[in-house]
């Protein structure tokens, strides 16, 4: 008998797993996949770290989150500075004043900032994204640089999608490409595997084990189960389907050394039906002689594809509020991650609450 049952070897999982044992408890972890990591693992193809399901760039402003994960790994200094390319022009991200230097060939923070405020319709309330984007911006930057890739994300016109998938927009005045505000931000050198294994390394771990496999086996293999899969399935889809985006990775290695110049390009253009090529060598600086680049489709999910964004609308989330109903009925099963409590969460908000829930339970 063990102390837990961990369904899912993703980051919540793992952190979970590895404070639990560090307290000397008996941990089973299981997955579905045939590997550890969940989303952040990371093959090697030619030499070179490929995340395998989307880029994976660390930042956090939370030290102890940064101190905690850096036991695990050592981390590179990469910054994330992607590039946005629209009908074949290249423009840097997040908007900042190199953005605007392309867009217009202003070179004062005084002379974007006039644009913008001149090109923004004051809506006071926005009746969808488009109207929100522009109430933002303007329209020169949702044109060129949200709205086709914003659609295609989607699956959706920005007019029929609902404001609230965009709260703010931030726009820079200063020549900062760094996409991300946080102290602490770089890629594991080698990427994630090595976290993973670490934490997972006083487990007993069964991959390509579906919990729903054997369920009632696993009911009963240990005191407390901690779940990371899909909320509505672990109670059998009993108030209708959660909704996601899903996505397809369609990876390639070239035969030459530098394909884009920059881990991430955006495809902004509604007429490219890819949203992103990642170029993954230069997560780690590679100077390989190939170069792996995995182009990203935006797609529909369906029951069996890989649920990767949540659509929190008040549909789903009603629908969420009746299961979490359900789930504090369960009192030996704790629902974590991204799918166990249906958020998009960053790998440091996961480490954070794994680390909470480990205090809180673990004694
Ligand atoms: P997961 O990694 O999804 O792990 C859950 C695991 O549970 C999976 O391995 C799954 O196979 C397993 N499982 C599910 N159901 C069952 C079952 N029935 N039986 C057995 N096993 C099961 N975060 C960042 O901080 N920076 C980024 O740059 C970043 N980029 C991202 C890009 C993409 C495309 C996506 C989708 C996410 C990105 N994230 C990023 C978020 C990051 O992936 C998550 O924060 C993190 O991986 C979530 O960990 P988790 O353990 O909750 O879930």
């Amino acid at each position: 008998m063990y102390d837990f049952l961990i369904v899912g070897a993703g980051l919540f999982g793992a952190v979970f797993a590895h404070e639990a044992s560090l307290g000397g408890k008996r941990c089973l972890v299981i997955d579905k996949r045939n590997h550890i990591g969940g989303n952040t693992y990371c093959e090697d193809v030619e030499g070179v770290t490929v995340h395998k399901y989307g880029a994976h760039i660390f930042h956090t402003d939370n030290k102890t989150v940064w101190d905690y994960v850096n036991r695990f790994a050592d981390f590179n200094r990469y910054t994330n500075s992607p590039l946005a390319n629209h009908n074949g022009e290249l423009y840097n991200l997040p908007f900042n004043m190199n953005t605007f230097y392309k867009l217009w060939g202003v070179t004062t923070p005084e002379a974007a900032e006039e644009i913008i405020e001149r090109q923004r319709a004051i809506a006071t309330a926005p009746k969808n994204l488009e109207e929100q984007a522009i109430s933002l911006v303007g329209t020169d930057i949702y044109e060129k640089l949200i709205k086709g890739y914003t659609e295609k994300q989607w699956g959706r016109k920005c007019s029929d999608l609902p404001a609230f998938i965009i709260n703010r927009l931030p726009v820079r005045f200063t020549f900062d490409n760094n996409y991300f505000n946080d102290r602490y931000q770089g890629i594991p050198i080698g990427g994630y595997n090595q976290i993973i294994e670490k934490m997972l390394e006083k487990c007993d771990v069964k991959l390509g084990t579906d919990f729903f496999s054997d369920e009632s086996r696993y009911k009963h293999i240990a005191d407390k189960i901690v779940y990371t899969g899909m909320i509505d399935e672990y109670f059998g889809y009993c108030h209708g389907e959660l909704e996601y985006r899903s996505l397809s990775f369609e990876p390639e290695t070239l035969d030459v050394r530098n394909f884009q110049g920059n881990a991430v390009v955006n495809y902004t253009s509604a007429d490219v039906p890819y949203t992103r090529i990642i170029e993954h060598k230069h997560f780690e600086f590679g100077t390989q002689d190939k170069t792996v680049v995995t182009y990203e489709y935006p797609s529909e999910w369906v029951r069996g594809n890989e649920p990767y964004y949540p659509v929190n609308d008040e549909k789903n989330m009603s629908v969420y509020s009746k299961y979490l109903d359900l789930a504090d009925k369960e009192k030996n099963v704790i629902f974590g991650g991204r799918l166990g409590t249906y958020r998009y969460l960053d790998m440091w908000q996961v480490i954070a609450e794994a680390l909470i829930c480990a205090d809180l339970v673990v004694s």
